[in-house]
């Protein structure tokens, strides 16, 4: 090869490594996917700083010969192969042949590998072969590099801190440990054991590996098909959550992806089951025709486009939702088990977000939710709800419900708990289709500014549909003579007014699902018992009892807890009637 030819080539490997190596995960990707592909059982992370300083990667895969070796840092070594096109129909990650050369050219790249008949060790640095040896025959590939970025200074400067980087490699090295639980993941920082996955090829044992049993304790597993998709995994109860959306974890034909709809169906399926702010974890695989599936939208593959997303969509949100619903989902006071086998504190260092337990009160309400009907067309039962009795002994605060059955003691927010009720109550009333009337004795007068004016005449019709007989009466007034008869008498006016809100304020008019919902919500709230207000015992046991025959009952619209449970056992435990 003519030196300027190199030289090209070089330039070439350099750019390119800007496309594909942007962090440390990306290199640690990249190696790993190649380890995946060569069949291992066992991979093996090392860094130094977060990958800053060195990145090793040792797999039991079936290792190259010398001549592959040699051939794998020759960029486009295998695209004859290998189309982008073709990666989900030959059913391997990455493409090799890409990646090296593009490493190399930016570090020192060290590779020893052998298929078990002969081994070598192969030294680059910054693109240009340094030394070619044999060595040992141990099956399996392993490649250091260091110097990242030595000769690309501008990219250097990219890197994150050690934390950030270091961050970045731990998702991604959990995320495919849970896409492959059959291969043991370990990965390493400065010497410290960060993740451990035993490869089991249990999935539910690798998420408590890499979660804990804290986590691992509270899954549902779900599973379900139709004639274009299969699913499978485990969701968690919304006892825990977490505050961003990196838990939701999705595994679309063997391969971790990110995909914004597939989320968005899963944060649907948890409505009102969790606050708007906080997502669940899920960990989720989709199995289903290639064909359906389109991976040239990210360079990086991550994400993709799927075909008949919208059946996807459904069979998401009505398989989570049939899951949180035949599920006691009442969480305990207490943790279920407080011997939890703490995970490395370095994870917790790095992962600064703790798993939450509802402390806050939800901003607003109805972001980016868009329920679809038809799953809720489907009558399911959840018998372990309905034969739960609870006996109302007090309350406290004029605002928790003291409560008790043969199996322990019950604290019932008694504002959350009739939110719930009228919720769905007022949702009922919304779907139905007759709307019904009640006509006002003393009509109500409303005074409204002029844009709001404007907007109530655009949304007359819907009014009206919902129950409202209304008119214009002077200027910027309206007189309401009659409301839907579900409205609580005593609030009309403050009812009306909350509705005449929700229509001027931001809630985009065209949805009727969307504006349902908010109506329900809003008004739920508005019709609720307050705190501080003392009720009657007789009312504290028809609270509780509309309350066991909700839906939902373990959320308020908003999506807090309506109830907690003392099991015998914990308080038994509390006061050291039982030691263990
Ligand atoms: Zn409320
Ligand atoms: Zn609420």
């Amino acid at each position: 090869m003519s030196k300027i030819k190199v030289m090209s080539e070089i330039l070439a490997n350099k750019i390119a490594a800007g496309e594909v190596v942007e962090k440390c995960a990306s290199i640690v990707k990249e190696l790993c996917e190649n380890s995946i592909d060569a069949n291992s059982s066992n991979i093996i992370v090392n860094l130094v700083e977060g990958g800053k300083k060195k990145i090793e990667v040792i797999d039991d895969g079936m290792g190259m010969n010398k001549d592959d070796a040699l051939l794998s840092f020759q960029r486009h070594a295998t695209s004859k192969l290998y189309k982008e096109d073709d990666l989900f129909f030959i059913n391997t990650l990455g493409f090799r042949g890409e990646a090296i050369p593009s490493i190399a050219s930016v570090s020192k790249f060290v590779l020893k590998t052998s298929d078990g008949t002969e081994g070598c060790q192969i030294i680059y640095e910054g693109g240009k072969l340094i030394s070619n040896e044999s060595s040992d025959l141990r099956c399996g590939t392993s490649i250091t590099i260091t110097k990242l970025f030595y000769n690309t200074p501008a990219r250097l400067k990219y890197l994150k801190s050690e934390q950030t980087e270091l961050a970045n490699c731990v998702s991604f090295i959990e995320r495919l440990a849970l896409a492959y639980p059959n291969i043991s993941f370990t990965l390493t920082n400065d010497e410290h054991l960060v993740v451990k996955t035993s490869g089991s090829n249990d999935l539910l044992k690798t998420i408590h590996e890499i979660y804990g049993l804290n986590v691992s304790s509270k899954m549902i597993l779900v599973k379900s098909s139709n004639d274009d998709f299969d699913l499978e995994g485990y969701i968690c109860k919304p006892e825990i959550l977490k505050s961003n959306r990196n838990h939701m974890i999705t595994i679309v034909n063997d391969r971790v992806v990110k995909n914004f709809e597939i989320n968005k169906a899963i944060n649907d399926a948890y409505y009102t089951y969790k606050p708007d702010i906080k997502f669940p974890i899920v960990v989720l695989k989709i199995n289903t025709d290639p064909t359906l599936i389109d991976v040239n939208i990210h360079p990086t593959k991550q994400d993709i486009k799927i075909g008949k997303m919208d059946v996807l969509s459904n069979l998401i949100i009505k398989t989570l939702k049939d899951a949180l619903y035949k599920n006691l989902l009442i969480p305990n006071a207490l943790k279920d088990n407080e011997e939890i086998i703490e995970k490395p504190k370095i994870i917790n260092d790095i992962v600064k977000e703790q798993t939450v337990n509802y402390n806050n009160e939800p901003v607003n309400v109805q972001t980016e939710f868009n329920l679809k009907e038809e799953s809720e067309d489907t009558v399911i039962v959840n018998p372990k709800m309905k034969e739960l009795v609870l006996y109302p002994v007090g309350l406290a605060h004029g605002t928790y419900i003291i409560a008790e059955n043969e199996e322990g003691v019950y604290l019932i927010d008694q504002h959350a708990a009739q939110e719930r009720v009228n919720y769905e109550r007022n949702m009922k009333a919304l779907k139905s289709a007759k709307t019904y009337t009640t006509g006002l004795l003393i009509p109500i007068t409303i005074e409204l500014s002029s844009s709001e004016m404007a907007k109530v005449k655009e949304e007359e019709a819907k009014l009206k549909e919902l129950g409202f007989d209304f008119e214009e009466f002077g200027l910027n007034t309206l007189i309401f003579k009659g409301h839907p008869t579900w409205l609580r008498s005593g609030y009309e006016e403050e009812s009306i007014r909350k509705i005449i809100d929700l229509i001027t304020s931001g809630l985009k008019s065209v949805d009727p699902v969307k504006f349902n919902e908010s109506i329900a919500i809003t008004l739920a709230c508005k019709m609720s018992i307050k705190a501080n207000m003392h009720i009657s015992k007789d009312a504290m046991e028809e609270l509780l009892k509309e309350l066991c025959a909700c839906d939902n009952p373990y959320n308020c619209p908003h999506g807090r807890p309506t109830i907690i449970k003392f099991s015998n056992y914990d308080l038994e435990r509390m006061f050291k009637r039982v030691m263990n």
